[in-house]
């Protein structure tokens, strides 16, 4: 059994602007055609061959879908529905559309204590949701972290990226590398 909708998204989404991209993604804005509403289409590139080491490895892209079929949370991206074509895994989530919530600081002359202890509670709130249920996210980082609309007076939080989230099994030791080089922290036993 297909895992993803083999049917075109095109033909049930209007793809539109580009909204970021990443190693071997792109984010465009689109509309489900039968309802009206606007989603965040992110086209995966598969991985062609076990030689290649450009795109993504389906076990990889799977285990990012399934991660986030199973969470749903006020402060974390929800994921919609899955399409797949030849070249790549669109997925279709959530429109986060405030922006990083980096940019929206930056921008920011001053910050009250209210909006800082907001800002870090929903982050924490998040996180915390993720750790009850054993996942980890493994590549927070400022870019991961954005806002669902940056014109509400206390701007909700919202964590995006699963593209190196884990869950984690009791009792067994995870070991790997990677992350964002800059943001990595090491740890030695
Ligand atoms: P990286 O290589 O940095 O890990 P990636 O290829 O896994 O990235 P994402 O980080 O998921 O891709 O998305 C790339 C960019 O697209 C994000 O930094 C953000 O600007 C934008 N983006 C991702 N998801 C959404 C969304 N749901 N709504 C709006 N914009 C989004």
């Amino acid at each position: 059994m297909d895992l993803f909708k083999q049917q075109k998204v095109e033909d049930f989404y209007e793809i539109g602007e580009e909204l970021g991209s990443g190693q071997f993604a792109i984010v465009k804005q689109c509309r489900e055609k039968t309802t009206g509403l606007e989603f965040a289409a992110k086209f995966i590139k598969k991985r062609q061959s076990m030689a290649s080491s450009r795109g993504v490895r389906r076990d990889e892209i799977e285990r990012e879908v399934n991660i986030l079929q199973q969470i749903q949370h006020p402060n974390i991206v929800m994921l919609h529905d899955v399409y797949e074509n030849r070249t790549d895994v669109v997925l279709i989530l959530e429109l986060v559309s405030g922006g990083e919530l980096f940019d929206f600081l930056a921008q920011k002359e001053s910050l009250s204590e209210e909006e800082a202890t907001q800002f870090i509670k929903q982050i924490l709130e998040g996180v915390n949701y993720l750790h009850a249920r054993k996942i980890a996210h493994f590549d927070l980082k400022p870019e991961n972290i954005m806002l669902l609309d940056k014109n509400t007076p206390l701007p909700r939080i919202k964590l995006i990226d699963f593209g190196l989230a884990h869950k984690i099994e009791a009792g067994v030791e995870f070991k790997n590398i990677f992350g964002t080089p800059e943001f990595v922290v090491s740890g030695a036993s």
